[in-house]
């Protein structure tokens, strides 16, 4: 599915800490509107490779377009506001605020009111306080957490702890959203409900890098995929044609 527009386009991409090349001439590309894969073993660089992606790190050598433009030495909310989001590895909530104020922090950036406007709820405060709460609270629905909305995200199960993470990624309007292992430790109807919200990211026309361990999530959702072992782009393609590629077999049986 999807056209044959690239979104994002990664050459030669090299990432190295000390002596170490976490990212080894990486190149990625990835179509619009698709649901891409970057899979490998444990410590292979896959969350280096999205913290190169969304200008946590400044890559050592190589060069990364999004949208037609250079990601390449901005700053990570710069990169965010131009329509990159993602979720961690490890839940990132602020757990004492409820689900919805969760998703409103997302969505912060689309409103202008300033510290001003806020403590003397001035009609610009009210105004779009009303329509971060509507906003907000359509995110909510979006990833199913309707019923959840009013509870401290502390609260929440650690399955829709994730899809709430989701959400907020979401409230950026992103059009490239990145995920890093989002079901790691979920059940399984946990995942069944999150593959169901991917594909219906992408169905609005959000393109996906979707970080997996899961072979059987990566199978089900992926467009294509890329493996990465070592630092290295090992395979690349179809789901089924990486799953049955040798040198991936190799890797995920050795690792
Ligand atoms: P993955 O997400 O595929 O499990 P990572 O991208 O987290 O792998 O890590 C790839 C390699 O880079 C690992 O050897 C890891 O220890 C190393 N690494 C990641 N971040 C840093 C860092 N900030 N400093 C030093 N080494 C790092
Ligand atoms: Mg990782």
């Amino acid at each position: 599915t999807g056209g044959g527009e690239e979104l994002l386009i990664a050459k030669g991409v090299l990432m190295q800490f000390g002596g170490l090349k976490a990212i080894n001439q990486v190149d990625l590309f990835v179509k619009r509107g698709t649901i891409h894969g970057l899979i490998g073993p444990n410590g292979s660089g896959k969350s280096t490779m999205m913290n190169v992606l969304t200008g946590i790190y400044v890559p050592t050598a190589g060069s990364i377009e999004f949208a037609g433009r250079s990601v390449v030495g901005r700053t990570s909310s710069d990169i965010a506001l131009s329509g990159i989001a993602r979720t961690f590895q490890n839940v990132q909530l602020f757990g004492e605020m409820t689900a919805l104020q969760n998703v409103q922090v997302g969505l912060h950036h689309s409103f202008a009111s300033n510290i001003v406007d806020v403590a003397l709820h001035t009609s610009r405060y009210t105004r779009e306080e009303a329509a971060s709460v509507e906003r907000g609270l359509g995110l909510i629905e979006f990833v199913g957490l309707s019923d959840l909305a009013n509870e401290e995200a502390r609260n929440l199960p650690y399955g829709k702890q994730r899809l709430l993470e989701i959400a907020r990624a979401l409230a950026l309007d992103p059009q490239l959203l990145l995920l890093d292992e989002p079901a790691a430790g979920l059940t399984a109807p946990d995942i069944k409900e999150l593959i169901t919200i991917i594909r219906k990211i992408r169905d609005h026309g959000i393109t996906v890098i979707l970080i997996e361990h899961h072979m059987d999530v990566v199978m089900g959702v992926c467009d294509n995929v890329s493996v990465l072992d070592f630092g290295q782009k090992i395979a690349e393609g179809k789901p089924a044609e990486v799953q049955a590629d040798e040198k991936v077999i190799e890797a995920y049986l050795g690792g």
